[in-house]
């Protein structure tokens, strides 16, 4: 036998089921793709690897929505993103600035909202009060998985879609892989929403792909006295929890190598590496910081936080020169988490591939270049997006699941009236 490659024999997969929407990886724009399109009255089946829901909004304890705004006090997105917020607000389980405070400039509310992670950027930028949110994951985990079985989506956990099943042009579905081994599930609309953009790549769908450093968020419980150790600016935030802090890195330094998100060997090496940070970090604020002495760890993100990854190149690739240009085919606006009155609207064709009819991208792998990734990979963004290419493939079931084939104009009227703010350049 060859040492260089093998020949897998051939073999019949088992159909596990067929549904009008296959929706594959349920992170926080899956999620919202499954929601909507369920909640237009679709079948529609989610599809996740791990065991719960929410992908880096949770496993990766990135536990900020930054941001819902667009830097000078008006909001931008709306939606099932807001009512995530209600809803997690309703369990005790996020904190945001009030309304009549988005926009301020007020030196102590910004710096008091800076405590929470909720004001990012330069030091010589001209810092306002953000409409962003801090979180409790386990309550989002719990708020997605209610949304998904409200709306009557078919959810399976721990199953890893594995291949694309592309005959003609088109993708008839998905194979799985989990402990039942491989199985099928054949849909008139795909989307993918594995942040790693896992079913475009293997159905051909032309990608770009980065290399970048890991990082491991973690929370500290415990913490006696808060005030004092945040005098400390050791760099982490207050959590709607009590003596509990976040913090976004997986130590001071950080992890110096970059790594390729998509090679399981790199991915080894960042998980013991900033696993051994943290530890470190750990230890050093128990004995550095007042009010930690007796701080432990709550946990660590089960999930490396992996910024980008794979992308797809699109039918338009939305690059820094749409920034504040405002946009007929937007299916989303969204703001920057860094900057003031730097505002995307994201076009339904940055979701489309150029090979495949019926599939969808939602989430951090659209269509744009590294500079707006930075702006549209927000958890905000993903889920607004998510929402639309929910939409989308609803629409384009009427269409033989032609997702080219919706009518723009009839999606952004449909995403308008379940709360999607649209009218950023128009008022
Ligand atoms: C270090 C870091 C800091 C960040 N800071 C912030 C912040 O402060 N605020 C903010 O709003 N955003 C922040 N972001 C961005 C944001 O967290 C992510 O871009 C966003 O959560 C991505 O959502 P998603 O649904 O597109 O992808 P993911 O959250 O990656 O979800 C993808 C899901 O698909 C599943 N999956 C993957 N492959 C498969 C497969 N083959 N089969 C089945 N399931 C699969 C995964 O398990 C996961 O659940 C940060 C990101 C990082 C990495």
């Amino acid at each position: 036998m060859s040492t260089a490659t093998i020949r897998e024999p051939e073999r019949e997969t088992p159909v596990l089921k067929r549904t009008d929407v296959l929706v594959v990886g349920g992170g926080s724009a899956g999620v919202a793709a499954a929601v909507a399109a369920a909640r237009a009255g679709a079948e529609v089946t989610l599809v996740e690897r791990y065991g719960s829901l929410g992908g880096l909004a949770t496993g990766g304890l990135i536990a900020l929505l930054l941001t819902l705004d667009d830097g000078r006090g008006r909001q931008v997105i709306g939606g099932l993103c807001q009512e995530a917020t209600e809803r997690m607000q309703a369990l005790g389980g996020a904190f945001h600035p009030p309304a009549a405070e988005w926009g301020s400039d007020d030196p102590a509310l910004v710096e008091k909202y800076r405590e929470w992670g909720l004001v990012w950027g330069g030091a010589s930028a001209h810092h306002r009060v953000r409409f962003s949110v801090a979180y409790d994951p386990e309550i989002l985990r719990q708020v997605l998985a209610d949304l998904v079985i409200e709306s009557g989506v078919d959810l399976w956990l721990h199953m890893w879609g594995a291949d694309a099943i592309v005959e003609d042009g088109r993708l008839h579905g998905v194979v799985f892989q989990s402990k039942a081994g491989r199985q099928a599930i054949l849909a008139d609309v795909v989307i993918d929403a594995t942040g790693d953009a896992d079913v475009l790549a293997s159905a051909g769908c032309e990608t770009e792909r980065a290399t970048v450093h890991p990082w491991l968020w973690f929370r500290m419980g415990g913490v006696a006295d808060v005030d004092t150790a945040l005098a400390s600016g050791r760099g982490f935030f207050r959590t709607p929890n009590d003596g509990v802090v976040l913090f976004p890195w997986g130590s001071m330094a950080g992890s110096p190598k970059k790594i390729d998100p998509l090679d399981p060997r790199d991915l080894t090496f960042a998980e013991l590496d900033c696993r051994r940070r943290v530890m470190d970090e750990v230890r050093a604020l128990q004995s550095d910081v007042p009010g930690m002495e007796r701080a432990h760890i709550c946990n660590i993100a089960t999930q490396l936080g992996i910024t980008e990854s794979r992308r797809l190149v699109g039918r338009s690739v939305l690059t820094r020169e749409a920034m504040n240009v405002g946009c007929d085919e937007a299916i989303c606006v969204t703001g920057h988490w860094t900057k003031y009155g730097a505002v995307y609207a994201i076009p339904y064709s940055c979701l489309l591939t150029r090979e495949i009819p019926n599939l969808l991208a939602a989430g951090r792998m659209i269509s744009v270049d590294h500079r707006v990734h930075h702006a549209t990979k927000e958890i905000p963004a993903c889920i607004a997006v998510g929402q639309a290419a929910g939409r989308a493939a609803v629409l384009a079931l009427a269409h033989g699941g032609d997702a080219t084939a919706v009518d723009v104009g009839v999606l952004r009227r449909r995403l308008s009236e379940d709360g999607a703010l649209l009218d950023y350049f128009e008022t």
